[in-house]
């Protein structure tokens, strides 16, 4: 069910037929047939074209569905890896050039782990470059991530050598 209401605040009229270039009769009609401008399609849509947007006046999107779906394809070619699997290799890639033994480290750990022994504290990985390209400063929130997780890997040892302790003394 679309809300749409067209104005009748003949300055919004008048600026919005300048802006689409129609005289204010003309917007008029469109909109009194139930018509709604799209400015990127630069067409008169009927309003069932357009979605809802009840931040706007008329409760209707800006750009009619096919544009905004244009729209939004461009955008998320433009700002997203096609898929979360190219996302995960991106940042394996990042991780590896910033930090190269990593993964090895991490090895390390794991068996230490396995083999009883409590997990060294990570440290903190070098600053990623973040969106901008600007370095994100050591102690961030990159630093914190790593302390909650050592703190947890050191409860779980603890954890770990309580129960043994238990299983050793039945
Ligand atoms: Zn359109």
């Amino acid at each position: 069910m679309s809300t749409y209401q067209p104005t009748n605040d003949l300055r919004i009229i008048r600026g919005a037929a300048s802006k689409i270039g129609c005289g204010v009769e003309e917007y008029r009609a469109h909109r009194a047939a139930g018509e709604k401008w799209c400015g990127r399609c630069r067409s008169w849509r009927i309003a069932a074209d357009f979605s809802a947007n009840r931040s706007n006046r008329d409760g209707l999107a800006n750009m009619c569905r096919p544009c905004k779906r244009a729209y939004d394809a461009a955008y998320n070619r433009r700002y997203l890896p096609a898929s979360n699997a190219e996302r995960c290799q991106a940042q394996r890639e990042s991780r590896k050039q910033r930090d190269p033994d990593f993964l090895a480290r991490e090895r390390e750990r794991v068996a230490a782990v396995r083999a009883g022994q409590p997990a060294a504290p990570r440290p903190a990985p070098p600053a990623a470059p973040g969106p901008t390209g600007a370095a994100i400063p050591a102690g961030g929130p990159r630093t914190r991530v790593a302390a909650i997780t050592d703190a947890w890997d050191a409860r779980l040892h603890e954890r770990r050598v309580r129960r043994a302790a238990r299983r050793g003394a039945r």
